[in-house]
């Protein structure tokens, strides 16, 4: 089976991995500071606090943005659970923005339509969380317009994007941001097995941040409130969580970052393949002249939706394991329990309805990209 995204592990990696194992730290080791300052530095931003999921990097995001009970939270509906359910983690109401059907981002139009309803209506969110689908950029300089006119904040759900590109400066740096958000899932663009990075420009977000994700305790001599009682002291002075990525973790994601260019180089190469093999008269998802994507997924839309499951179906049947990405998040039972209902947005469920990701990840090979486009040809 060809499978829609899978790591790429080298002998580099494996070794750094054995050389954590055979050393006197499993967890809170040196490669977790030197993880952090290679994506710090990759991205161009003054911080970066590694996590052990970007589950955890979106929690803590808004828990340090000051998300809590009665805050509205939007983000967008075309995306993955974690997306929105970081909100509800913090007691924050959710709710979602839809989408440009062309690139599978929030549409900034829609985006300024539901902020004036809402500004109206006393409904404005305290954070928008804009997510970079399947690897390109939001139009982030127009949200950052509408964040200093509506008065939110934002994190990026860049879980898909690093080593993408925006206005030629890499996703990550935080300029039209408070946060920016990345995922080390084995499907992503590299991995860390599980993990996940926050960035920031903010010293303050950065020191919330670290505390949150280590039990909200400090043992540092200058945060300290009470009289340091000596060598061992340390205090906890908020509800933080176990949320730290192991040494083992990091090691893996700071050899890997070593290879990030030279991976979203080879997802680039994959893509022209299938422009060159794939049907003419296919849909493929608009790239923006303002992206360089890092392209974690690549998204075909079919023109009949009728014929979508059956096309899955048998891609899988002959050993390609195509995906959807993704099934609306509003669509989702639990999301009905907390009251949306199929229509709130359309374009979201459109998308969804036309949708197939094709295998997509740096070991494909020109013969595997003409055998999916051969396949998927004969199946339309
Ligand atoms: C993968 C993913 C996440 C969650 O990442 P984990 O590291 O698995 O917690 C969140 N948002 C999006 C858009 C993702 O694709």
């Amino acid at each position: 089976m060809i499978p829609y995204g899978k790591q790429d592990i080298n002998q580099d990696d494996i070794d750094a991995v054995v050389n954590v194992l055979k050393s006197d730290y499993l967890t809170q080791g040196p490669a977790i500071g030197q993880f952090e300052q290679a994506v710090s530095e990759y991205c161009g931003a003054e911080y970066a606090i590694a996590v052990n999921s970007a589950t955890s990097a979106l929690h803590i995001a808004c828990l340090a943005l000051g998300v809590s009970k009665g805050d509205i939270v939007w983000t967008s509906p075309n995306s993955f659970v974690a997306s929105s359910n970081c909100a509800i983690y913090c007691d924050a109401t959710v709710d979602f923005v839809d989408i440009d059907v062309e690139t599978g981002n929030i549409s900034v139009a829609l985006l300024r339509a539901k902020l004036q309803e809402a500004k109206k209506n006393n409904t404005l969110p305290k954070v928008v969380i804009p997510v970079h689908f399947a690897g390109q950029s939001c139009d982030m300089a127009e949200i950052a317009k509408l964040a200093n006119e509506f008065h939110f904040k934002i994190i990026e759900d860049a879980s898909h994007a690093i080593g993408a590109k925006y206005q030629n400066s890499p996703v990550g740096n935080c300029q039209f941001s408070d946060i920016c958000v990345f995922s080390f899932h084995p499907v992503k663009i590299i991995t860390s097995a599980e993990g996940g990075m926050l960035t920031t420009k903010c010293g303050n977000i950065a020191t919330k941040l670290k505390s949150l994700r280590s039990h909200g305790i400090t043992n540092q001599p200058k945060d300290l409130v009470k009289d340091d009682q000596g060598p061992w002291y340390y205090e906890q002075q908020s509800l933080g969580f176990n949320y730290r990525i192991t040494d083992i973790q990091a090691a893996l994601g700071l050899s890997q970052m070593k290879r990030l260019d030279e991976f979203v180089t080879r997802r680039h190469q994959l893509t022209a393949l299938y422009t060159k093999h794939l049907p003419i008269n296919l849909t493929h998802l608009m790239q923006s002249p303002d992206c360089y994507s890092s392209y974690h997924l690549y998204v075909v839309l079919l023109d009949n939706a009728a014929k979508r499951k059956e096309i899955v179906t048998q891609l899988r049947a002959r050993g390609i394991f195509a995906h959807v990405h993704y099934i609306p998040i509003h669509l989702q039972p639990y999301y009905h329990n907390l009251g949306f209902r199929k229509g709130d947005y359309p374009n979201a469920e459109e998308y969804y309805s036309k949708a197939i990701t094709l295998p997509l990840h740096p070991n494909l090979t020109e013969n595997d990209i003409i055998f999916i486009s051969d396949t998927l040809r004969e199946l339309m």
